[in-house]
């Protein structure tokens, strides 16, 4: 290729609408093609940041703008079907260009994707930072790619796999993604950063980039500081660690202590999220405390996933390290911090029933829960032991290309059906908080079992007159016709419920006096809806800063929810009238039907509440 220079263009398509998260594995690429001697003064490279309000046409338009030669695209699951209907439109427009994918739903496949994808020339398999300089060194030399190791690509009318790749053993081989990024920075909701890529362990259901069951690749401790630095500097409010399992190692405590002193210098970041590290309970405490006494906000998620010992087993999870994780857990709870049970529906080993159980079993030691539906991801043991596990599988969702489970050896895609409409429930309760108050009260004033009483809010809204009933029974409806849980379902039922907070109320508290249990129990827990929704975002509210809003409540509501939360003793309330002001910040208005409550930033907050209790009512 007889070229000066080479013009690249690097695309990375968000799921999200509106939130923004810095385009990491475009930062890396671009940052490790800038370091790169081979290429110095050769390439030009623009890295593009694509949300999914963006339409086809502006992402066609902005990639086309300085005439790529090379186009490079990231591919997730979550985008790969919008990449994929895009590749023909930049090909009639570049018909000489490269076209190249890479991304963990790629790697590993190109022979198919190749074969599906017929406007795309390579694929590369493994990591971008380390494949696409030595892809651009050759074409500086005039090589042939077949000699860059690590790709699969079109070669005399069929396919060729070039030379495989080793994984890099250090993340320090690459340079630092937040040292050339390649965009500016401010403007970003959340930072993504890595500290560190790969995990020991290897569950059926995960890939990782193909660096499960394996050592980590490290990164040097200057530069993660420099990175922390470079985002408090950008001002960047949200910091999400991609790490597998933050507190596995020694060093994270040094990672957290890096945030915190950036926080206390910067006042940024000031959220900071991790996936926690499954075991190593007591370091995960310690950093948790330590986040959180700074002021910085972290959400808790603790990755259960399951509590049936042969779900565990066949995911190759056991249950090592759990002991002591939940008897952490039960301390923080104790010294009051809000955890949350992440839990997976549809693994293999596990029965509707065993999951419904479980469920009980769970909602009476976390305060929450967030339930995903098992998704069949592409190099993984799930992936290659259908057969004997049972796994059957489907694909309906127009925007994304995973597959979801409808079947195993211990469910049918009947009990599959059950089990998504209990998680749609499950959601619906947890947006409004009920999942936190009311319905915990019900469990604990009337002995309810929580996944009964989740799983009959469907019948309910079937025959309710109110208005949003039907709406919500559309969604069951939709949901019960395609066996899959859409993403597109949670952004509908967000909207229906925040619409009008009234509304919502009146529904859910029609929801719970259609249940079994005695006046004075319904009336409390109908109280605690009303709590529950004051507090729910308001997406009346447009403008900036903040609103006030003050309502009485015959018992202290605000003690009791917290008791509920927290597990302790919540007896009946005596009539003891608060008054409660909630505050909520303005401008959800603007942000209506995206991804908004992301953050929990548009919650209401409680700022006051009068008389003040001279003690607890709960026995904590
Ligand atoms: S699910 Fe988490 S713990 Fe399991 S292999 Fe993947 S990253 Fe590791």
């Amino acid at each position: 290729m007889a070229m000066t220079e080479l013009n690249v263009a690097i695309i990375q398509l968000s799921g999200e609408s509106s939130i923004r998260y810095t385009p990491l594995a475009a930062m890396n690429m671009h940052a490790a093609i800038a370091a790169d001697p081979r290429l110095s003064g050769w390439v030009s490279v623009r890295v593009h940041d694509f949300l999914q309000s963006h339409t086809q046409v502006e992402m066609l338009e902005a990639i086309l703008a300085e005439g790529p030669d090379l186009v490079s695209f990231s591919c997730q699951g979550w985008n790969m079907r919008q990449l994929q209907s895009l590749f023909p439109a930049v090909r009639q427009f570049l018909p000489d260009s490269l076209l190249m994918i890479g991304g963990v739903h790629v790697s590993g496949r190109g022979r198919h994707q190749l074969a599906v994808m017929p406007d795309v020339d390579v694929v590369a398999n493994g990591e971008g930072e380390a494949i696409m300089p030595d892809l651009l060194a050759a074409l500086r030399q005039g090589l042939p790619l077949d000699t860059v190791p690590g790709l699969t690509l079109r070669r005399d009318g069929g396919v060729l796999d070039t030379a495989p790749r080793q994984l890099s053993r250090s993340l320090d081989e690459f340079p630092s993604p937040y040292a050339a990024p390649g965009l500016p920075l401010d403007g970003y909701d959340i930072a993504l950063l890595e500290t560190n890529r790969g995990c020991p362990y290897s569950c059926g259901y995960c890939f990782w980039g193909g660096r499960i069951g394996g050592k980590l690749a490290k990164r040097d401790m200057v530069r993660i500081k420099s990175d922390i630095e470079a985002i408090a500097l950008a001002k960047i409010p949200g910091l999400f660690l991609c790490d597998a399992n933050f507190g596995l190692l020694k060093e994270d405590e040094e990672v957290a202590a890096m945030v915190i002193d950036a926080f206390r210098r910067h006042g940024y970041p000031r959220e900071f999220n991790v996936n926690w590290a499954k075991n190593n309970a007591a370091r995960v405490g310690q950093i948790v405390r330590d986040i959180l006494a700074a002021g910085i906000h972290t959400v808790i998620n603790v990755p259960l996933q399951s509590n049936s010992r042969a779900a565990l087993d066949l995911a190759g999870r056991g249950v090592i390290g759990r002991e002591s994780m939940l008897a952490e857990c039960r301390a923080m709870m104790d010294e009051g911090h809000h955890l949350t049970a992440e839990l997976i529906f549809g693994l293999p080993g596990e029965s509707l029933a065993a999951f419904m159980d479980n469920y009980d079993d769970l909602y009476a030691t976390f305060p929450a829960m967030r339930i995903h539906p098992l998704w069949i991801l592409p190099n993984t043991d799930f992936d290659r032991n259908r057969v004997e596990l049972g796994i059957r599988t489907i694909s309906p969702d127009p925007l994304s290309d995973y597959e979801a489970v409808i079947a195993h050896a211990q469910m049918t895609p009947a009990e599959t059906r059950n089990g998504l409409a209990l998680l749609l429930g499950h959601s619906i309760l947890n947006l409004l908080g009920a999942g936190r108050s009311a319905l915990r009260a019900l469990v604990r004033w009337n002995g309810a079992s929580p996944a009964a009483t989740v799983a009959a809010l469907e019948g309910y809204l079937a025959t309710s007159p109110h208005p949003l009933a039907e709406e919500l029974t559309g969604l069951y409806t939709r949901l019960r016709r395609s066996c899959y849980f859409e993403r597109s379902l949670r952004d509908c039922k967000r909207e229906i419920l925040y619409r009008n907070r009234d509304d919502t109320a009146a529904l859910i508290k029609g929801f719970f006096a259609s249940l079994q249990a005695p006046a004075t129990v319904l009336d409390a827990v109908q109280t605690l809806v009303e709590f529950d929704c004051m507090l729910l975002p308001r997406s009346d509210l447009g403008g900036e800063g903040f609103a006030d809003e003050h309502r009485m409540f015959p018992f202290r509501v605000i003690d009791i929810a917290d008791c509920l939360a927290r597990q302790t003793d919540a007896p009946l309330p005596d009539e003891q009238p608060v008054e409660v002001s909630v505050r909520h910040k303005r401008g959800l208005a603007t942000l209506r039907g995206s991804n908004c409550d992301l953050t929990g930033a548009w919650n209401g907050k409680v700022v006051d509440w009068r008389p003040m209790a001279e003690g607890r009512i709960c026995a904590s």
